[in-house]
């Protein structure tokens, strides 16, 4: 581990003097913006140095992924700066992979995305590095599969999927063209789900504006390898949906694996094969694989063991200064029975990251901290334009009105002002004007233009770059 003085780390390059607690968040997420926003707001001045470290610069909010997939919002709409929102005298935002923690010496090692790893040292470790998507050894998939997990994916789907209308749209109907409106989604969780109906009520609208293709050319299968979706909502919410999804004549295969798609050769477990373009895999989540790469207790599932208080916790008892919150960590739900622990979701991670802000700020007070409890209030999700479904404290609600809640509810949670009043705006705009079909698919290969207007001879060749197209998606 090298330690180098970057000018824009410096408050934490170096030991700990003593004077100013250091306290460093990992993950710039939930809990990472909630936390240092809570820290923002309960530190006196001076109190302590907060640095934030995530390799991209902004807060993602995930529960409107599936609208951007939409074109119902604005990608950079759904994003919070870190550094816009945490401008303060002592606080700090890092860009950068975390690496490593050696806890026992209150280091973090980071990865910049130019130059040499930087060592950071602390006082006070907030673990909030989230969770990455359970990616299966399954042929194929690693190679033509895409995730939804980030905004550059749910951006990225979109481009795709319109992408694919147009090359449709002037292909003779053959093995090529059902090959282009084959779209796969595997994973019936709220993520997948949502995901597949607001692509699906996309691709619907879309297809409306080409005279070549028909809604019923569309080939739009969900796999899920149980016997129901979405169970966020409920049982019986989540068999509604099904039949809702199935009247919209998407191919619900439940019970059903997806065994191979090398090459885009997609093979279920039930027999069926088929070629497809787009396989959207949204079968789950996994703890922050970094984490193996700390001295901090772990789970069998990899997940930071903490305490109800939110202070990782090990066989030896409390590991003084480290927290952790959020889909990385195993936090017990003392609302339920014991050895029961709070599900990876937004609802508990935005609450956790209040509370272990001002745990923290509590222990450097000398204070006890307060333990964690929240009762799980349900789950609201949009199947597309003016369709929803919901359950919430036991209350059933379906169509218009949940898709109302479901906009309402995320509109008052997405942070800051400025994101509330540009994703309205979206939202008017959408209502007053027909639904955006344009797929910018082409910024993916940016340099395309370029260099095709340099002529086939000689190929320009910028120093230290490959002489390709521009970044690949
Ligand atoms: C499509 C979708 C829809 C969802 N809808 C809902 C919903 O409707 N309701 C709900 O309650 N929940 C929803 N969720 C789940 C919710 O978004 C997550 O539970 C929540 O984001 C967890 O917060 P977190 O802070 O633990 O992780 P995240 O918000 O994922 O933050 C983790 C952060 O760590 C950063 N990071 C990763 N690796 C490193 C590294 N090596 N070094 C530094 N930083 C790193 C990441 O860039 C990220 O910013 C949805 C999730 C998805 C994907």
């Amino acid at each position: 581990m090298t330690a180098t003085t970057q000018e824009s780390a410096s408050a934490s390059t170096t030991p700990a003097a003593a004077a100013t607690p250091r306290i460093l968040l990992l993950g710039g997420g939930y809990v990472g913006l909630y936390t240092a926003l809570g820290l923002k707001k309960g530190l006196k001045p001076g109190e302590a140095e907060v640095t934030v470290v995530d390799p991209r610069p902004y807060m993602t909010y995930q529960p409107f992924l599936p609208e951007v997939a939409a074109g119902s919002i604005e990608a950079r709409h759904v994003v919070v700066s870190l550094r816009g929102n945490l401008k303060r005298q002592g606080f700090e935002v890092v860009t950068g992979s975390v690496t490593g923690v050696d806890h026992a010496s209150r280091t973090a090692t980071v990865q910049p995305p130019q130059g040499e790893e930087l060592t950071l040292h602390y006082d006070q470790l907030v673990v909030g590095l989230g969770s990455i998507s359970r990616v299966l050894p399954i042929p194929g998939l690693a190679e033509v599969g895409i995730g939804f997990k980030t905004i550059e994916e749910a951006a990225a789907v979109r481009d795709h999927v319109l992408d694919r209308l147009d090359a449709a749209a002037s292909m003779p109907d053959g093995p090529e063209r059902r090959r282009a409106l084959s779209f796969v989604f595997v994973g019936g969780g709220y993520a997948g789900i949502e995901a597949l109906a607001e692509v699906e009520d996309l691709l619907r609208s879309a297809v409306d504006q080409y005279t070549t293709l028909q809604r019923s050319d569309l080939n739009i299968v969900l796999v899920e390898a149980l016997n129901r979706i979405l169970p966020e909502v409920g049982e019986e919410m989540g068999r509604w949906t099904l039949q809702q999804l199935r009247e919209r004549d998407i191919d619900c295969r439940l019970e059903t694996f997806l065994k191979a798609c090398e090459g885009g050769h997609v093979v279920l477990s039930d027999g069926t094969e088929f070629d497809a373009d787009t396989v959207v895999w949204t079968a789950g989540v996994k703890s922050n694989p970094v984490l193996a790469n700390t001295d901090l207790p772990l789970d069998k599932m990899g997940r930071l063991r903490v305490r109800a208080d939110l202070r990782v916790s090990g066989d030896d008892g409390i590991v003084e200064g480290a927290w952790g919150a959020g889909d990385c960590c195993a936090v017990p739900d003392i609302t339920k029975d014991p050895g029961t622990f709070c599900a990876p979701n937004a609802q508990h991670a935005v609450r956790e990251a209040k509370l272990l802000a001002k745990n923290v700020v509590a222990v450097l007070r000398g204070e006890a901290p307060k333990d964690y409890s929240h009762k799980y209030a349900g789950s609201v999700a949009s199947l597309g334009l003016g369709k929803g479904v919901a359950t919430i404290y036991g209350v059933k609600v379906k169509g218009f009105p949940a898709w109302v809640m479901h906009r309402g509810y995320h509109l008052l949670a997405v942070p800051t002002f400025n994101r509330k009043f540009r994703v309205l705006l979206d939202w008017v705009g959408q209502g007053a004007f027909r639904r955006d079909t344009v797929a910018l698919a082409r910024r993916s290969r940016p340099r395309e233009e370029f260099v095709l207007s340099a002529g086939p001879t000689p190929q320009p060749r910028l120093a230290g770059a490959a002489a390709d197209n521009g970044p690949r998606p």
